[in-house]
């Protein structure tokens, strides 16, 4: 065995200076393979059904991942994204409000106003699905930026629509299961289409 690892490293002709830095580089080309090998879940991925994790330390790994998100974002012209449709299952969400890009980690709702809307939502990790959820018509959350700082953000109408679809995400809720709560009280078939179709 020993006798097979000297051989490797002897006919390798590199002096172990270079054979490191040929490592290093084979493993950058490894990382920078998988930065670009995030493919978007959808359906029936399970893992878009699961909890993601809270994340410990805002590292680089977050802020790529942060950096990657919001490269989407502006790829597809989204409103909003969460880590997990990426299948990395950390609570991490980017939103574009009004031409800024906003990350949070480990968000959590601040509050959510009583009055809610009945609205036509859509979902990339659900090609070609529309579903009527009931959403608050005001939200408010807090999360920690790539600062590591503490942010809030208070999104009213289409924003707090893309907020609370972003934060079920985290949690593994996609529209089909918030649409079979916003129906379970509505038996009396008020149901409504909103005025505009969203794909988040
Ligand atoms: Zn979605």
């Amino acid at each position: 065995m020993d006798e097979k690892k000297k051989i490797v490293v002897v006919g390798s002709g590199q002096d172990p200076g270079k054979l490191v830095e040929q490592l290093a580089r084979e493993e950058a080309a490894k990382l920078e393979e998988l930065g670009t090998g995030r493919k978007l879940l959808v359906v029936p991925d399970e893992r878009l059904r699961q909890k993601s994790k809270p994340v410990e330390k805002i590292d680089d790994y977050v802020k790529e991942l942060a950096q990657f998100l919001l490269d989407q974002l502006a790829q597809t012209k989204s409103w909003g994204m969460a880590a997990c449709q990426y299948g990395e299952m950390v609570r991490l969400i980017v939103v574009s409000v009004r031409g800024l890009d906003r990350v949070f980690v480990n968000p959590e709702f601040v509050s959510k106003s009583a009055q809610t809307r009945i609205v036509s939502e859509a979902c990339r990790s659900i090609p070609g699905k529309n579903f009527m959820v009931r959403r608050p018509k005001i939200v408010k959350i807090r999360g920690l930026g790539l600062d590591g700082k503490t942010h809030s953000l208070r999104g009213r109408d289409v924003l707090a629509q893309v907020l609370c679809h972003e934060m079920d995400h985290l949690d593994g809720v996609l529209l089909d299961e918030t649409e079979k709560y916003t129906r379970a009280p509505l038996v009396s078939g008020r149901m409504h289409e909103g005025r505009h179709r969203i794909e988040i």
